[in-house]
């Protein structure tokens, strides 16, 4: 099969072309190198039928072309982490809106089947004491930026979930729930790398808010094969399936986790959200994924607990 992998050179899609290659694959990753890096492919690089192009997902003739080469296409290409996307609005939100829309265009175009990668994020905050004016995710300063993404993601399925079901290609929308694991950065506000690289470096861990926020952390091992196994599920297409992890912790009690596991000396300091994000900026305070749907369709079930994924 030949591949085509958008965004394969960063954190989750370089995972996914070593998988591909490992399979006998024939992969051709595309990937503009903005957040991602070409050390992530060190270990498919010069493998029979392994191909990096330099390029971006906005190039419309350029993943015409590659696309129409492909059997299968992956598009992981996006403007990712909250830094990333607060300080870069507008690009980001081209990436992930238009990016997505010429692949898909593409992969309808050549009757290839298509994964797009999506995210927990799509499920908004979803706030238990009802909806007030001016708490929207659209016209609020920092929130404002920083929800774009969401935004674009979702209107992504849209684009995705339309043209799969009126052109009958295969199409499989992954959620992604806070993956993490080796080749993430914490540059642009990961929280696990980051607390491991503070946690090394003897500097001070820093929580944005209180810390009683809580998240469940998904390994790119579970994660990866999990998508895999959905590109390959006939009963898969044209649903949106979450993928992520299934223990559930505190943002403090992650902090204290990386301490112990790294052995480090580093204190554990708070800083408000704003001061870390801007003005406006607030999160959600409990995302945890409902994996039953790919728990159905191909057996997924997460394997790794946090401490393997820390380590
Ligand atoms: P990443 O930043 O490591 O990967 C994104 C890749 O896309 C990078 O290699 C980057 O260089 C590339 N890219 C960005 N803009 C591009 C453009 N215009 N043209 C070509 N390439 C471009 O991030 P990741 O965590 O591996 O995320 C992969 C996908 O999964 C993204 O679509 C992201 O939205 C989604 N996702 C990830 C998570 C997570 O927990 N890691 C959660 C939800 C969704």
């Amino acid at each position: 099969m030949k591949a085509v992998v958008t965004g394969g050179a960063g954190f989750i899609g370089s995972h996914l072309c070593d998988h591909l290659v490992a399979r006998g694959h024939r992969v051709t990753v595309l990937d503009d190198l903005s957040t991602g890096s070409a050390a992530n492919l060190s270990r498919v690089e010069g493998s029979p039928g392994f191909r990096f192009v330099r390029g971006d997902v906005l190039d419309r003739e350029l993943v015409d072309a590659l696309v129409a080469e492909a059997d299968t296409v992956f598009h992981l290409a996006a403007a990712v982490g909250v830094y990333n996307i607060v300080d870069n609005p507008l690009r980001s939100l081209r990436i992930n809106l238009h990016g997505t829309e010429n692949v898909v265009e593409a992969a309808v175009a050549h009757r290839v089947p298509y994964m797009i990668a999506s995210t927990s994020e799509v499920y908004g905050k979803n706030d238990a004491d009802g909806l007030k004016e001016g708490d929207d995710r659209i016209y609020g300063s920092a929130t404002r930026s920083r929800w774009s993404y969401a935004a674009a993601k979702g209107l992504d399925e849209l684009i995705a979930y339309v043209h799969g079901t009126e052109s009958g290609v295969p199409c499989v929308i992954a959620r992604f729930f806070n993956v993490v694991g080796p080749r993430q950065t914490g540059r642009y506000g990961m929280v696990v790398p980051r607390f491991v690289d503070q946690a090394m470096a003897g500097e001070p861990i820093t929580v944005y808010g209180t810390g009683t926020q809580r998240r469940c952390f998904g390994s790119v091992f579970d994660v990866v094969p999990g998508l895999l196994r959905l590109m390959e599920t006939p009963e898969a297409y044209n649903q949106a399936v979450n993928l992520g992890g299934h223990e559930e912790i505190s943002i403090k009690g992650l902090a204290d986790r990386v301490v112990e596991l790294t052995g480090s000396a580093s204190p554990i300091t708070y800083i408000d959200y704003e001061e870390a994000y801007g003005e406006g900026y607030e999160d959600m305070q409990r995302r945890y994924p409902d994996t039953s749907l790919a728990g159905r369709l191909v057996g997924y079930r997460p394997e790794r607990d946090l401490n393997d994924i820390i380590r």
